[in-house]
């Protein structure tokens, strides 16, 4: 894959940064250390803007106008219609203001600029959407109790919520927490990123502009260590919502545990299986294994990261695989020929050299990729291994990058066992037209999602989350919005009872 340089008129041309500052109550401010850090933009090494560091004392500050919101404010008392209506405003505005937000997220996180502005920027905008409409058809149950007693519940908002976010999709992550929570009626502190913190900022704007209240949804941008666990130990926070690594997850439950036995939602690592069988269509199948492992770089928790194929066609799905795999084109995310910007920072690029070597040693065959691409910036070749042993550390760690693992299979049950082979549970590909053989497939492998014949086909009101080491909770579909709600039960006596 050669770096194409690109030619369109924006290539390499950095937009001036509006918003730098932590966001809360509805203003943009210094942190209180008066800290800042670089944002870095990863198709050079290059400084983009300097950024307000958060540290505890700004989450103290964040999850107090949040907690003011939440048990005095007008949001969490509101009518569902009549925050529908600031949530659907809000979507005009990240329509109006896509190029905008998809600018920010390809210099900040090396994401295609086209596909952010067409297509993730878009669905973000659908995402608040969805769950504006879900925001007044919120009831809880009328129930039956015994002949002296009826009793009611009702869905109440579960306070004010922390969500911490990662880096793959800055402004849809923003989105897929915000949305849910904002429609339930909570109020919230966002922690983006520290790799990627200029979408969320500029979203801030939008909310206040949509017309959501000073301290409902606050940013505070900063890193894991401090900011974001000052959130998840903070004994205000009534919730954490979080999508990252199972390491960090591990210490976000922990923090929670130790300080006031906040909920947790955890989506996390994935490892995950895309089965090919003989029956397939070949052309197909490669372009679903590609854009599985290339789609946003390999920078996805779903990443199609393993493939098995059976041995029927393993050998032509293998040359065309590569075929396509070498003629991929790997360059700068505004240039719209480009499939594949830089990795998102220095420290995920030798990440995923460092496991490429380890690929090498451990005995895998590198059938393409392997290298880095240009002489600035963090771009690394689509990578394809072959000839793997279940155990070895690139079939089993979450790479995160472009580089996936290729095995043959003979049978139905092998497929599976290597399938469930992983501490992972997150997501699965099927592809065959044999329908007992998906039905069986789909029912055997223990992942949150199962794709017959697709890959990454997303949507709103479909959930999403893991099983095993991937976490638990989901996020889309009104699964997400209830898991921002709790059940209160109220009893009352029908007629004149003993009580
Ligand atoms: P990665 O290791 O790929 O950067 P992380 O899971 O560490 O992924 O990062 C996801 C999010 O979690 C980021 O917003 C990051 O700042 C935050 N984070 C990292 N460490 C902690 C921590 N100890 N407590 C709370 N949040 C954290």
């Amino acid at each position: 894959a050669a770096l194409n340089n690109g030619d369109s008129a924006s290539v390499n041309k950095l937009p001036s940064v509006k918003f730098t500052k932590l966001f809360i109550n509805g203003e943009f401010q210094d942190s209180v250390s008066g800290k800042t850090f670089e944002s870095i933009d990863p198709r050079t090494g290059d400084v983009i803007a300097r950024i307000s560091e958060g540290d505890k004392e700004d989450v103290d500050i964040a999850v107090r106008a949040a907690r003011y919101a939440f048990d005095f404010g007008p949001w969490p008392r509101m009518s569902g219609a009549d925050r529908g209506k600031i949530l659907m405003k809000w979507a005009e505005l990240i329509d109006e203001h896509a190029e905008e937000l998809a600018t920010l997220d390809a210099i900040d996180a090396g994401k295609l600029y086209h596909i952010c502005k067409n297509l993730e920027v878009p669905a973000a905008a659908n995402t608040l959407r969805y769950y504006a409409g879900a925001a007044d058809k919120v009831h809880g149950e009328v129930l039956k109790m015994s002949r002296q007693f009826h009793a009611y519940t009702l869905l109440e908002p579960v306070g004010v919520v922390g969500h911490i976010t990662p880096w793959n999709f800055p402004n849809t992550m923003f989105y897929i927490k915000v949305a849910p929570s904002l429609a339930a009626g909570c109020t919230m502190v966002v922690k983006p990123a520290e790799q990627t913190p200029l979408s969320a900022l500029y979203n801030a704007h939008l909310a206040k502009l949509a017309g959501i209240p000073d301290g409902v949804v606050n940013v505070v941008t900063g890193f894991g260590p401090t900011a974001g666990a000052a959130l998840s130990s903070h004994m205000d926070v009534d919730k954490v919502s979080f999508t990252g690594s199972t390491q960090t997850g591990r210490e976000i439950m922990q923090a929670a545990a130790k300080s006031n036995l906040k909920q947790v939602s955890l989506e996390l690592g994935g490892k995950s299986p895309l089965i090919i069988f003989d029956d397939a269509d070949i052309d197909k199948a490669v372009e679903l294994a590609l854009i599985g492992i290339l789609y946003n770089k390999g920078e996805v928790c779903v990443a199609s990261s393993r493939v098995f194929v059976q041995e029927g066609i393993y050998d032509e799905f293998e040359k065309k695989l590569v075929e396509k795999a070498k003629a991929w084109v790997v360059g700068d995310p505004f240039d719209p020929k480009v499939q594949q910007g830089p990795q998102v920072d220095k420290e995920q690029f030798e990440k995923i050299l460092s496991y490429i070597e380890h690929g090498k040693r451990e005995g895998a065959t590198l059938l393409t990729g392997g290298k880095t691409v240009g002489n600035k910036g963090y771009f690394i070749e689509p990578t394809i291994f072959s000839d793997i042993k279940e155990d070895m550390l690139i079939a089993q760690d979450e790479i995160f990058g472009p580089v996936m693992a290729l095995k043959k299979f003979k049978t139905i049950d092998e497929a599976i066992k290597s399938a469930n082979n992983t501490k992972y549970g997150l997501a699965a590909g099927i592809v065959t037209k044999n329908l007992d053989t998906a039905n069986t497939l789909s029912r055997s492998i223990r992942a949150g999602t199962v794709w017959i014949n697709c890959y990454l086909a997303f949507g709103d009101d479909v959930p999403f989350g893991g099983y095993k080491m991937s976490g638990f909770g989901k996020d889309h579909g009104l699964e997400a919005l209830h898991k921002y709600l709790q059940v209160k039960s109220v009893v009352t006596p029908l007629y004149n009872s003993p009580w």
